[in-house]
């Protein structure tokens, strides 16, 4: 998959509001099973998908809660090149910077299904596949199938080279997180500790009032 001497980089990029364990397993499941050097953490400056967000934490707070998560860590590392980039962060735009300042590096970028699924939607994936290669995981019980046709249908188009991570299906997601706080409910052991403190420290996610449609607790 690489040649000797050169470094293996797994990269987690996500609006991480909040960062959840199912993030920190899938990177570290990535690192054990792919004999990677370490993982960037790389929350999204202001991803174009989610222009809309009104219920989120600021770019600080989620730089933080990223930070908070992954320290302890020796191999997991923050990088916060999309947050220093004024407007849309774009991953293609972020990985040809990267690429640039360490081509001796090769890059997997890890990703869950839903992610797969909506990847050539994404900006330019051509130029992602150029750069790197992708680690797919399971989500939301997607059957491994629909995967796997979605892989070949994206290596047919963008030469893409996806590989399949083996973790368990974790069915937490940060919209469910922004939910229950909102309703009040904990997030302990659905986020890391620290996170869960500074979150509920700072009051993030209780800005808006929960949704009629908010189903979380209501069980
Ligand atoms: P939101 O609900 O706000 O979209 P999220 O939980 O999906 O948040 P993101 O920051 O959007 O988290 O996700 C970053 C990446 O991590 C994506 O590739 C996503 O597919 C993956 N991911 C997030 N949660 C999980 C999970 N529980 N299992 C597998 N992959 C996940
Ligand atoms: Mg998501």
């Amino acid at each position: 998959m690489t040649q000797e001497g050169r470094l293996r980089i797994g990269i987690m990029g996500g609006t991480f509001d909040p960062i959840h364990m199912g993030h920190l397993i899938l990177a570290e499941c990535a690192y054990e099973q792919y004999h990677l050097d370490g993982i960037l953490f790389l929350p999204s400056g202001n991803p174009p998908h989610k222009r809309e967000r009104t219920d989120g934490a600021s770019d600080e707070e989620r730089l933080a809660m990223v930070s908070l998560a992954i320290s302890g860590n020796p191999h997991f590392i923050l990088e916060n090149d999309e947050m220093e980039h004024e407007g849309y962060s774009y991953t293609y735009a972020t990985l040809e910077r990267l690429k640039s300042r360490h081509p001796d590096t090769d890059y997997y970028f890890i990703i869950g299904a839903d992610s797969l699924q909506s990847f050539d939607t994404w900006r330019r994936p051509d130029i992602i596949c150029k750069y790197c290669s992708l680690l797919a995981a399971v989500r939301d019980e997607s059957p491994m199938e629909d995967l796997r046709r979605q892989a070949e249908k994206l290596s047919d188009q963008f030469g893409a080279k996806i590989f399949f991570l083996d973790t368990p299906n974790i069915d937490i997601s940060s919209t469910d997180l922004r939910g229950r706080c909102r309703l009040n409910l904990s997030l302990r052991y659905y986020v890391p500790e620290p996170v869960r403190k500074y979150i509920e420290e700072k009051g993030i996610y209780k800005k808006v009032p929960a949704a009629k449609d908010d189903h979380y607790g209501k069980i």
